[in-house]
């Protein structure tokens, strides 16, 4: 599987051929890799992990001694290995839980970033001397697509939202589309936009929707109408309450995926049934979260313009 790094490093304009084999590209779920996450650290739970499967394939060897690889850097000599085909869980050596301890998670990325930055790798280099430019070259760009895959790991994982639709793409589940930019899109083609609205929220907001149609047309014939705006604006308060309860909503599914995980470490059997019931139910929330947020944000144009 080859992606291409798409975001550039600290400013730095990206390399002309930096292509490598990646971690699955979190908008598209085609692209996934699917690896088995167990090495390293449990930071939520004290229970060890017991299976012992390789987070990535440990057959690989350093480049320079040819000692077993971990995935940045060669523990044996300290050289900057060539990225690692792993997903974001695996890069940072988690487990694939949602509950994560972000402050530990901060501390392994701004570690890592130091480690992986390329002007250091390009004198990690220079410790042997002479014929070895092209090494110390080679090193420089792994640097650099190691730190890239380090940002966009940690951008994802970091954020509860990204990181748990980032673990259910990696679990093959398709999500919507609900971006501002698919919005516009829809808007701009006539297209409609691609969502799944579960009909009991849709009910809910329906008055709203109205409403806020209602206000729209009052501001193209330049009319002021402030009952309508203060109304409009308390239920918009209402709607950010429960944007924040769904999201607390979806920290509690959370607790049941990793238990579910975690039993599965430990060697019992967990059914596919169950793990798609728990998938389900977070897509729901997510669902409802991102109608309700998309939502607020055209509620926030309406009453700004
Ligand atoms: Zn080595």
């Amino acid at each position: 599987m080859v992606c291409v790094v798409l975001n550039v490093w600290r400013g730095r304009p990206r390399p002309r051929n930096l292509t490598t084999t990646q971690p699955p590209v979190p908008t598209d779920s085609a692209r996934v890799c699917r690896v088995v996450v167990n090495e390293g650290k449990n930071l939520n739970t004290s229970t060890t992990m017991t299976t012992a499967k390789p987070a990535f394939d440990e057959t690989q060897s350093c480049w320079s001694c040819g000692a077993p690889r971990p995935i940045h850097f060669c523990e044996a000599c300290g050289k900057v290995q060539p990225p690692a085909s792993v997903d974001y869980f695996t890069f940072f050596r988690l487990p694939r839980k949602l509950n994560l301890d972000v402050p530990a998670l901060e501390k392994d990325f701004y570690d890592l970033s130091r480690k992986l930055h390329p002007d250091l790798n390009a004198r990690a280099g220079g410790k042997d001397t002479g014929g070895k430019e092209q090494e110390k070259e080679n090193e420089q760009e792994w640097s650099l697509q190691q730190s890239s895959q380090l940002n966009d790991a940690y951008r994802t994982l970091k954020d509860p939202i990204k990181r748990t639709q980032y673990l259910l793409q990696l679990e093959g589940v398709e999500l919507e589309e609900q971006s501002k930019t698919a919005t516009e899109q829809a808007r701009s083609t006539g297209q409609l936009k691609k969502q799944i609205v579960p009909p009991d929220l849709l009910e809910e907001v329906f008055e709203l929707n109205m409403q806020l149609e209602e206000l729209r047309m009052h501001k193209k014939m330049g009319e002021d109408d402030p009952a309508l705006i203060d109304e409009i604006g308390r239920q918009k308060l209402e709607l950010e309450e429960k944007q924040e309860a769904l999201l607390q909503e979806l920290k509690t599914r959370w607790k049941m995926w990793d238990g579910m995980i975690q039993r599965e470490h430990n060697g019992q059997p967990v059914s596919e049934e169950e793990r798609r019931q728990e998938r389900d139910k977070m897509v729901d929330i997510l669902n409802r979260r991102n109608y309700i947020r998309n939502l607020v944000r055209d509620v926030s144009e309406v009453l700004e313009n």
